[in-house]
């Protein structure tokens, strides 16, 4: 048996509490087997991480792998090849991992390439995150998403057809389009898409075959079908009211805010060579979302961090700029911590594998210089990565 001790961090073990010293966490085969005193330490090899802060991996609930946050995501994946998609695909899963973000949900890529890249990381060909899969999201004929990663479908036959098609294909969650938004011309974030029938049959058949469900909506009436239908997470939640919230909160459907994703793109602007369409609506939206996230925060909706990473001007890796917008948003850092730690993890269903540092749990743990607690920038000084048990950085000065 492989046994490793974690022992000098601070420690934040992700439950919300402030961090603590003078506790090892014990790591025996890819799991974590123990948090002990210090003094109690067994026997192993001993990382010290004297100065350090020792947390669990990040998660990201929102990216999307196939695409690399190019001012026109959708212009470059018309250009690229197929194969170029995957390899650029790995390199991502390497930087996001690299960030200290051991678990994402990716919410559409291209043609299953993700799926791929998925599994050549449970396999251990090839460093990553643990990675869940939507496969193609399901919108309305011409609705948000149909041009790049959607899969359209009209009525609840079809969309059920289309959900069977993701399972079919591997996918761990199934993402529907619930409004429009910002990344396809000629659609309003604002009106509703899939009708509340088809919003049903996609949750129906998700949940049939155990599978959790994630909704792009941002307009009010949207959300509310999601709500109606059973949904088992908000994502951007944009045009959030007082009442969503309040049945979000009862309900316990977790919002995936994203506020870095139109907030990069009305900050880069077309200077940057974005999309014009997608800049007049970031614009729009930006102040709009942020209250939303302030609504739902002030009504106790569970939070769990996703920067729809990918999009525009918004690249893999850290999730410190989206964690710093919510901390804008009136979240304290420890709390914009457990929203992508303890609170993602229950929203992706992966609570007894991720999210906390505490016996049994798979060893996803992050050591970084400083305390993140105080300010969020220390998550950006990466010293130490397990990955299910797996050390994917090592900076620490030897011994
Ligand atoms: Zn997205």
């Amino acid at each position: 048996m492989e046994r490793t001790i974690l022992a000098g961090a601070l420690l934040l073990d992700g439950s919300g509490g402030p961090p603590v010293a003078a506790r090892s966490v014990v790591v025996e085969n890819g799991r974590i087997a123990a948090v002990v005193a210090a003094a109690a330490a067994p026997s192993g090899t001993t990382l010290r991480l004297d100065g350090l802060t020792l947390l669990p991996g990040l998660i990201n609930c929102h990216v999307h792998l196939c695409f690399g946050g190019d001012a026109d995501p959708a212009a470059v994946m018309m250009r690229e090849s197929y194969p170029s998609t995957v390899i650029r695909a790995v390199l991502r899963a390497r930087a996001t991992v690299e960030a200290g973000i051991t678990t994402v949900r990716d919410l559409g890529g291209r043609d299953y390439a993700e799926l791929s890249v998925r599994d050549a990381i449970r396999q251990g060909l090839i460093a990553g995150p643990r990675v869940l899969c939507a496969g193609k999201g399901v919108c309305m004929t011409g609705g948000h998403g149909w041009n790049m990663i959607g899969r359209e479908a009209d009525g609840p036959d079809d969309v059920r057809k289309a959900v069977r098609e993701q399972l079919k294909a591997g996918a761990d969650v199934i993402k529907i389009f619930a409004t429009g938004g910002v990344m396809t011309v000629g659609v309003d974030p604002t009106s509703a898409q899939l009708t509340l029938d088809e919003v049903r049959a996609a949750i129906e058949e998700a949940r049939k075959a155990g599978r959790r469900t994630a909704a792009h909506a941002m307009g009010t009436d949207g959300i509310a079908n999601c709500l109606e239908g059973g949904i088992t997470t908000i994502e951007h939640g944009v045009f959030l009211t007082e009442a969503l919230c309040q049945r979000m909160a009862r309900d316990g459907v977790a919002l995936v805010p994203t506020l870095i994703a139109p907030h990069a793109i009305a900050a880069g602007g077309l200077q940057a060579g974005i999309p014009e369409y997608a800049v007049r609506k970031s614009l729009a939206v930006r102040d709009r979302h942020l209250d939303g996230f302030r609504l739902a925060l002030r009504h106790g909706v569970p939070i769990a961090a996703g920067a729809d990473a990918g999009t525009p001007l918004n690249p893999h890796g850290s999730l410190v700029p989206e964690l710093d917008l919510m901390v804008k948003g009136g979240m304290t850092p420890l709390a914009a911590i457990a929203s992508a730690t303890v609170t993602a993890a229950r929203a992706l269903g992966l609570e007894h594998e991720t999210g906390r540092i505490a016996p049994s749990l798979a060893a996803d743990l992050l050591a970084v210089a400083g305390n993140p607690a105080e300010s969020l920038q220390a998550l950006d000084d990466v010293r130490l990565v397990l990955a299910q048990g797996r050390v994917v950085v090592n900076r620490l000065t030897p011994r």
